[in-house]
Formats: structure tokens, sequence, C-alpha cells
């Protein structure tokens, strides 16, 4: 059975890079009906914040991305957070110290240094293993000395080869690093080391991560075949490395500080749930040639590990924009609607409370405006004009009005008073205007509809004219032609 996990160092907000491999583990496991676990590495103190964790359950959630075991949720091997883990990595040492895999080790840095100079060594090379054939004696000498050990995986001298999942092989030649420290003196646990061990305890079967993990990969090979060597492991696991995701230009890759990659941005920038996970997945693999738009559904049903593109993918936001409107109009209008009320709140159209009047008007507009919108956080400017008396005219509104506003302000004026309230829909009054303005005056429809376009809505571009004179009833679609006609 797939075991998949995700397993994140808690720091800054929730970026794209960090949500696409919880979203491809999620996606891999719920493809083969395997289990997705949620292990959260958070053993350095000093950047790991609670905070940054609520931050990212918070986005997970939002993007509908579960887990079957883990932090929130529990399971047969926990606890799942490393912090809590400290007495099982104490255990595993002891047992690989057993095994023979592990010593200790009491160089310091200056004195591998001096070493290294005396041995016209490049320094670069770093620890020379000179600790590995310590007698009793001088490990005694050491400890009367005050010192700790730190503790070091022996390195075997010969070249290191896995099959990656989306790579193929790759090969770390022997003599690329040395015995490496996994327990520091004093007792810290360090990454190399708690993080193979843990997917060990639980179980893991593929591990897929970013590419900028794999020079990490070649030491975690050794552990393995050390925690198989001391009975921890019965297995190793599968290695997978996602490609990078570049920024929108260039080659740099999309950091943390890049606007595009904070999600909590993008959400308020008004991208649904839907469109968000549908674009993420399109970094890195594709579900067929000229498609772009697919469900969820559609989704896990496709995806496996082995298509991924081991090739850098470039974060598009015009292209997530685009796809997130397709999944607007893919949306329930009574769906669209209520999920456009946290952004009328935000731009202060509608309060705490939404009034019986102003639920009227959003249901009634919604459906105009779902199908022209990329982003929910474009829909207050475009409907804005319904919640207010008091119209704010865009500057660039006012100067397009053209030479002949006030003869068409006024005809419609007369032919809107003339409608019968009982009648004031949007075909009876595209009719009378048609009749008064396009007949009548002998204008092209366009000339003669933009500047009531600009008097109703104060906006070049609005939801549709006749249906927005009607939301706002005649007497104030009257009030507001004669304001500009005055
Ligand atoms: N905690 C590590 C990170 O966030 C996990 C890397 C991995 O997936 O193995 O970088």
């Amino acid at each position: 059975d797939v075991r998949v996990r995700f397993c994140p160092s808690p720091t800054g907000l929730p970026h794209v890079g960090m949500v696409r491999t919880a979203l491809y583990n999620w996606a891999y496991a719920r493809h083969t009906g395997g289990t997705l676990i949620f292990r959260v590495e958070d053993t350095d103190a000093a950047r790991d914040s609670e905070e940054s964790y609520r931050q990212l359950v918070d986005a997970l959630t939002w993007l509908r991305i579960d887990w079957d075991e883990g932090v929130e949720k529990g399971g047969p091997h926990g606890p799942y957070r490393q912090s809590q883990r400290t007495g099982i990595y104490a255990d595993v040492l002891e047992r690989l110290v057993a095994a023979g895999r592990v010593y200790e080790s009491y160089s310091t840095a200056a004195e591998i240094d001096a070493r290294n100079a005396a041995n016209g060594r490049a320094a670069q090379l770093g620890y020379d293993n000179f600790d590995r054939e310590l007698t009793d004696e001088q490990k005694a000498a050491f400890r009367a000395e005050g010192r700790e050990p730190a503790w070091r995986v022996r390195v075997p001298d010969e070249d290191l080869t896995y099959v990656d999942l989306i790579r193929g092989e790759v090969t770390f030649p022997a003599g690329s690093f040395p015995d490496f420290v996994i327990v520091r003196a004093g007792g810290k646990a360090l990454y190399p080391f708690t993080n193979p061990v843990d997917d060990a305890l639980m179980g893991i079967t593929h591990v897929i991560r970013g590419e900028d993990i794999m020079p990490s990969t070649a030491r975690q090979l050794v552990l393995y075949d050390a925690l198989i060597a001391a009975g921890i492991a019965t297995f190793m696991p599968r290695f997978g490395h996602m490609p990078l995701v570049l920024g929108a230009t260039g080659n740099k890759k999309l950091s943390k500080r890049d606007p595009q990659a904070d999600l909590f941005l993008q959400r308020e920038k008004g991208f649904i749930h839907e469109g968000l996970l549908n674009y993420l997945a399109l970094l890195g693999w594709s579900i067929g040639p000229d498609r772009d738009v697919f469900s969820l559904a559609e989704f896990t049903a496709a995806f496996d590990i082995v298509d991924v593109n081991p090739n850098p993918a470039r974060f598009d936001q015009k292209k997530a924009e685009a796809i997130n409107g397709d999944h607007i109009r893919m949306l329930e209008p009574s769906d669209f609607a209520t999920r456009i009320v946290p952004y009328l709140r935000a731009a202060g159209l509608v309060g705490e409370d939404v009034t019986p009047e102003q639920q009227r008007l959003i249901t009634a507009v919604a459906p105009l405006v779902q199908e022209r919108v990329q982003l929910l956080g474009e829909v207050p400017a475009l409907v804005g004009f319904l919640f207010t008396d008091d119209v704010e005219y865009a500057d660039d509104a006012m100067k397009g009005l053209g030479e002949n506003a006030g003869e068409v302000l006024v005809a419609s004026v007369n032919a809107v008073q003339d409608i019968p309230r009982a009648d004031f829909a949007a075909a009876a009054i595209q009719q009378a205007l048609s009749v008064a303005l396009v007949d009548e005056l002998g204008l092209k429809p366009r000339l003669a509809y933009g500047p009531l376009r600009v008097a109703v809505t104060g906006r070049r571009v609005s939801p549709p004219l006749f249906e927005s004179m009607e939301l706002l009833g005649k007497d104030e679609t009257l009030r507001r032609l004669g304001l500009l006609v005055a």
C-alpha cells in the first residue's frame, strides 16, 4: 500500500512550492487509494512557529487537501510533531550505535581545519573521517577532558545510485561527502537523521518532494541502509523529486517573498480553491495536450507521480487567473453568490450582517457578473454601484462620455419616465430606450448606451445595463440619469 507524507518545517507564510508538494502527495495517495501522512518537522525552535503551522493548516483546509494520519488527526505512528519525538530519536540512535553504523566523534571544526591544512587536504572537503577508528582509550581521554561526542554515520566508499520516480537513475559518486553528523554533542537530532527515521517508522513507501532537497537524498540512502541493517526499517522507499517552480520571468526560483507565491494573497485577490488547486496541479504535470481545466475528481483519477515533468515549471499569474475564471463559471449560481459576500464585505459594500435588501441585490446581480470575472476580487468594483446612493464616477468614464451625452440623457429620462412602474424590467427598459435613442435620435447603440452606463454605474465596464437599471429600480435609475444631466 502506498504511504506518502507531507512534512514541512513551519516557517513563514504558506507558499506555492510547499502546497504543490502537499498537493502531489495528496493526489498520489488518492489516485492509489493509499495513505497521506502529515508530519511537522518543527525541530528548529528558532525558526518554526505555531502561527506558521496554523496558517498552513488553514491553507490546506481551504484547498480541500486532507490527510489520513498525522497532526490534527492522530494515527498509529504518532506523535506527528518531531519536537515531541526526542525519545524516539534517542532510542534509534542507540540501536544504530549497537549495529556499528554510527560512531562517536569528538573533532571540533577547528581541529578538522587544522588537520586538513596539515595533510594538504582541501578545506571544502570538510570532515576527514578521523574519529572512525578511535580506540576506547582515546574516547575515554576525550571524555576525561569534558568533551561530549557528536554521532556520525559511516558513509561507504562507493557510488550511491537510486532510480528517481521522476528523473530516472541518479548517481552520487563515491567520496561526494564525508561521514555526517546525525546527532550533535548535547543530543540534538538533526534533519538528515529525523527525516528518514520518521519515514522509516511511519512506513513511507514514496518520498515525493522538491528538487531543492535532492542533495540530502544521498545521505538518506546511507542512513536508510543503516536503518535496514539495524532492523529499524524493512525496506528502502522510492524517491521522486519534483521540478522547481520559477517566477514569471528569467530563471529565478519563485521565492517565498514573491507575491504570486503567497497563497493568502491569492485568496484575497479572489482565487477560488478549485481554480488555484487546478493551477497548482499544472506546475509540473499535465492532464493532456491542450487541456488545462479539470475537476478534482479528474485530477486524482489521472495523476501519477511518474508522469511529473522533471523540467522547471513557471508560475504564470495570467494563466492561473484564466483557469480560475473557468472554474468560477462552473460554480452553481447560488454558490457563486455566497462566495462573493466576503469580498463585498472587505470592500465595505455590505456589513457583517447582510440585510435582506442587500441579499436580494446580491442574488440578482451574481449571475450577471459570474460570466465576466476571473477573480472574485473583481466583483466589488463591478457591482458597487448597487450598494450605494453615492455613485463614484471613474475619471476615464467621465472623460469618455462623448459630446451627445446630454442629449442622450435627457431623452432617456423621458423614456424611462414613461415606463409603467409595474413593467420596469430589463426587456421593457431596453425596448423603451432603443426606441428613444436608436430609432428616434438615430444613434448607434454603442454611442447611445455608453453615457447611460456611466450615469447609472459610474463606470465604463459594468454588469449588463438594462439589468442593472432593473435592479436599481425606476426611481433610482431616474435620479442617476438626472444627476449627470445637471
Ligand atoms: N522538512 C523538510 C522541508 O520542509 C522536509 C523535506 C522532505 O520532504 O523530506 O524542507
